[in-house]
């Protein structure tokens, strides 16, 4: 059953109702990330952004077996409230939102749910709910960040700050200029002293460490990160949707 878009939304009713009953729609992603600051000249979508993109190449590499569901926006942030514009959401209200859109996968009896991540903060309270998930849904369930997706010789090769994935530093920054360009604002200004104020002196340290290290990025590192992600999270998918 060929399906309008690997994206959940852009379809009608008939067309999952049908690739549901046929069989050929076994799996669904589903994306969470944040809206969050991403360093000076990032846009506070990145996460989101970056993830989908992955998502949406992860299931066409399976088409028409996998549909990815709307990216989870907002996710945990609350060690970024320091900066104006970033959204947080506490740990049991995202991991029940995404509990819930699992849930609802389940009940129109999609069996097989990668959820990938794109955001640091949402892991660790992620990881810690998906025994209890797996109970209560009886779902085959997956779960990864796409990073997870590079050795640390890979990173120590590709970037030259070997940090990956940081923060809007060297990493984020080449992937957004490779997969969505315009979310990328570099003004050539200086790092902001004074006027950005983080109370924790460790995470104000690495703020001023990935101000620096965005200016290595670039588009073809990005693109070629990007490609490894993809290749990674088809093939887990794939051995999601086949085992
Ligand atoms: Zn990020």
């Amino acid at each position: 059953m060929e399906l309008i878009s690997v994206l959940l939304e852009e379809n009608t009713r008939r067309v999952i109702r049908r690739a549901i009953a046929a069989g050929s729609l076994r799996a669904a992603v589903v994306p969470v990330a944040s809206t969050e600051q991403h360093n000076e000249h990032l846009a506070m979508s990145h996460d989101t952004r970056a993830v989908l993109w992955l998502a949406r190449k992860a299931a066409e590499g399976v088409y028409p077996k996998a549909i990815v569901t709307p990216a989870i926006h907002i996710g945990i942030s609350e060690h970024w409230m320091d900066h104006p514009g970033t959204l947080t959401l506490a740990p049991e209200t995202f991991t029940q939102v995404v509990y819930e859109v699992c849930d609802s996968l389940r009940r129109h009896g999609i069996g097989r749910i990668m959820i990938v991540n794109g955001h640091g903060g949402n892991r660790r309270p992620l990881q810690a709910k998906l025994t209890e998930f797996r109970e209560r849904l009886g779902v085959r369930l997956d779960f990864c960040s796409y990073w997870e997706a590079y050795s640390p010789e890979t990173v120590k090769q590709m970037l030259v700050s070997g940090e990956c994935p940081g923060h809007g530093a060297e990493f984020e920054t080449s992937v957004a200029l490779a997969a969505f360009p315009d979310a990328v604002h570099f003004t050539g200004e200086q790092y902001p002293e004074g006027e950005v104020r983080i109370c924790a002196p460790a995470r104000a340290a690495d703020d001023r460490r990935f101000f620096a290290a965005a200016q290595q990025a670039s588009a073809g590192k990005g693109r070629a990160m990007l490609e490894m992600a993809a290749e990674w999270l088809a093939r887990r998918l794939r051995w999601l949707i086949e085992e």
